[in-house]
């Protein structure tokens, strides 16, 4: 069993073929793959589904791949969210080079699959540790996200698996405050039919685990805000 927390990759690509090529090769690799083929799309969707990194098409009818980069990487809501460019062979490389246009990475068209792939794990590594088995720590937390295990100091933290979500969750971004609606996305996905009151209750079974035997508190509600982990509790 693939325990490790399912990283979702967006996809911008106007060519089918490409981009049937590509959803099934990440998938393969265990991703979550969500795809449009414009980029006004693009933008929208990356509000609206927070994906752990974006594979966007250099060459896209109306809004190019520069101009959605750009765009995404000015919106307060899109600006942490990886970008990998695909560029044509050419003048256009140079052009990537040589703009500011904000993306993390970029890969030549014709590319081969294995050599994206790896610049996906490379930018996750950052964005999204728990889905490319690193071990996360915060204070004297630690999961180790390979072994699917959590610890508070020396002692082994006995969590359920939506516990286990959520904690990971809080460790990938310590100090964020995330909303119950930010929380319900991540831990229980996009389609889950979950009421928010839900959350609060994980929440609290959570902080009971962690703070058994009297432990400092490290979970922090923020009135009308949401959740964060930190000292500041
Ligand atoms: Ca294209």
């Amino acid at each position: 069993m693939n325990t490790r927390a399912l990283a979702t990759i967006l996809v911008v690509e106007d060519e089918a073929s490409q981009l049937e090529m590509l959803r099934y090769n990440l998938e393969k690799e265990g991703y979550r793959v969500t795809a449009c083929e414009d980029g006004e799309e693009a933008i929208l969707m990356a509000r609206e589904e927070n994906p752990d990194v974006i594979v966007l098409d250099w060459m896209l009818p109306s809004l190019s791949g520069i101009e959605v980069c750009r765009r995404l990487k000015s919106g307060d809501e899109t600006s942490a969210i990886p970008i990998i460019m695909l560029t044509a062979r050419g003048e256009e490389t140079d052009r990537v080079r040589g703009l500011e246009t904000g993306a993390d990475d970029y890969v030549v068209k014709p590319y081969g699959v294995g050599e994206l792939i790896a610049r996906i794990r490379a930018r996750l590594r950052q964005s999204r540790p728990s889905a490319t088995g690193e071990t996360l720590r915060f204070e004297d937390i630690t999961i180790d996200t390979e072994q699917h295990r959590a610890m508070r100091g020396e002692k082994v933290l006995k969590l359920g698996p939506t516990e286990y979500r959520l904690l990971t969750v809080f460790m990938e971004r310590p100090k964020r405050v995330w909303s119950r609606d930010s929380l319900l996305d991540r831990v229980w996905g996009l389609d889950a039919d979950v009421d928010l009151r839900t959350v609060d209750v994980h929440v609290g079974r959570l902080r009971k685990i962690l703070n058994s035997g009297g432990a400092r508190d490290l979970i922090r509600t923020v009135r009308g805000a949401g959740y964060s982990l930190d000292t500041d509790s």
